[in-house]
């Protein structure tokens, strides 16, 4: 290790930077988080930089530094963008005593600056000593993904509260205790009631710990997305990372199950929509025996769970037993399919309104208000459409829709094996039979890809 890491008290301390360009601005991004006292000698600065000056939040010298401007300087930076004068000004402020990095220059620097995670009062420093800057910007990249952006408010709260959990044997018991605190109990919190709610959890907390009850379950209602692991939000991958139990739709990719914890016990309440599912209200029993024995339960639904997720018989069954639950959104299919044919769902001229319907419902085909679909420029999101590809066309025909009506269907959205059928109302049944598909697939009615737009007006001359 040629460069230990330290963390350096600068409070009220003074840093000095030469340089009023863009290097010059990178450094103060950073300094500027710190409590110290920033001067910064530039003959010519960004009007970024005299902006930070008139805020106050630094003071702007509007000449070269000079021998003697860094005497009283814990830090220097050297950031003209100018090897010569870098040099000159390095000098200087070596001559005053100061600590000197030279941007961009690792030999002639006594320290250097890491890639910094900031959720003061933890904060991260990634080196690589000048080996890999990419590399350090990954890592930085993978904790700030990984980190809750609450994490920092939890742990100055926390920190208040040490003395008070100093009631609780030291060791194992009182690691638990902050280790609930860290894990569930802040970031729950801090969503629900915000930063005020935090004391009072701590000490319900505590209390339940003193007194040796059992932490009690909840459930997370969390959208997995279209089944690109990428397109999980922050929040479902954290949540997945420390469920006990996951109980999962048949339409939840095993990419995004991988990400569960190794420990989780996976239960598949397998909806084929069709075939053989779970029933509705096993499923609604399985997460109330799960919460109730105190287990940190995700319910992972495809897509969106508010998107024909029977979302509302759950959460009914899950405020009926008391327990605590919440609902993670997630991205839905359509806008995965949107996605994948590079078409927006809405657009200025064309649909101000976008219609999401499913194909059939319990009772079977679903029926909707098909006069207003049949409208010249509607745009529908058909969920669960394709086996009933047929009536929907017969309803849209019988009611005046156009037969050469653009109509693509994508299976598998967001997946490796996505595929998309442009199509026509009139050709839609025989494409969707010849294209036999295997996964689940929406309909965009009313929308082409855009790419086969261009061909639209040829598809309209043999309907017309
Ligand atoms: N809550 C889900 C929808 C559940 S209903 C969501 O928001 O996406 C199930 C239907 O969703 C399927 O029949 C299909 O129409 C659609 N669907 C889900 N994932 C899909 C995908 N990756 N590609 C295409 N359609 C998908």
């Amino acid at each position: 290790m040629d460069h230990f890491p330290i963390f350096l008290a600068v409070q009220g301390r003074h840093i000095v930077v030469s340089g009023g360009g863009e290097a010059a601005l990178a450094k103060l991004r950073l300094l500027l988080k710190t409590t110290a006292r920033i001067t910064v000698y530039a003959a010519e600065a960004l009007p970024a930089l005299t902006d930070l000056a008139a805020e106050g939040r630094l003071t702007l010298v509007d000449r070269a530094l000079a021998p003697g401007d860094a005497a009283d300087a814990a830090l220097f930076y050297a950031a003209n963008d100018d090897a010569k004068e870098d040099a000159r000004v390095a000098s200087f402020a070596r001559a005053d005593g100061a600590l000197v990095n030279w941007v961009d220059n690792l030999e002639e620097s006594a320290f250097i600056t890491p890639a910094i995670v900031d959720r003061d009062p933890v904060t991260i420093a990634i080196g690589t000593e000048g080996a890999a800057p990419v590399l350090a910007r990954a890592i930085k990249a993978d904790l700030e993904a990984r980190l809750s952006p609450t994490l920092g408010l939890a742990a100055r709260i926390g920190k208040g509260f040490r003395a008070a959990a100093d009631a609780l044997p030291m060791g194992r018991k009182r690691r638990d205790f902050w280790a609930e605190y860290y894990s569930d109990i802040a970031p729950q919190t801090i969503e629900k009631e915000g930063e005020a709610g935090l004391v009072p959890a701590l000490a319900t907390l505590l209390d339940r710990h003193l007194s040796g009850t059992a932490s009690p379950g909840r459930v997370d209602l969390v959208g997995a997305g279209p089944g690109d692991p990428e397109l999980l939000t922050l929040k479902a991958r954290r949540l997945l990372d420390r469920a006990d139990v996951v109980i999962h739709d048949r339409l939840v990719s095993p990419a995004i199950l991988e990400l569960a914890r190794r420990e989780a016990l996976l239960v598949d309440a397998g909806k084929t929509g069709f075939g053989p599912s779970m029933a509705q209200q096993e499923i609604c029993r399985l997460m109330v025996a799960h919460a109730a024995e105190g287990a940190h339960v995700v319910r992972l639904k495809g897509g969106d769970p508010s998107v024909f997720g029977r979302l509302d018989e759950e959460i009914a069954a899950l405020d009926g037993a008391g327990l605590d639950w919440s609902v993670v959104p997630g991205v839905t299919a359509a806008s995965a399919a949107a996605a994948q044919i590079g078409q927006s769902l809405t657009k200025r001229d064309r649909n101000s309104s976008l219609r999401v319907l499913t194909g059939h419902d319990m009772q079977g085909f679903a029926e909707q208000d098909w006069r207003g679909l049949a409208r010249p420029g509607t745009v529908a999101a058909i969920y669960m459409g394709a086996r009933g590809a047929r009536f929907i066309q017969g309803r849209l025909m019988m009611h005046g829709a156009a037969p050469e009506t653009p109509v693509t269907a994508v299976e598998n959205a967001s997946r490796p094996d996505a595929r998309v059928i442009a199509t026509s109302l009139a050709r839609l049944p025989a494409d969707l039979d010849t294209a036999a598909a295997q996964g689940p697939v929406i309909l965009l009615y009313g929308l082409a890809p855009r790419a086969a737009q261009a061909a639209l007006p040829l598809l309209q001359e043999e309907f017309a």
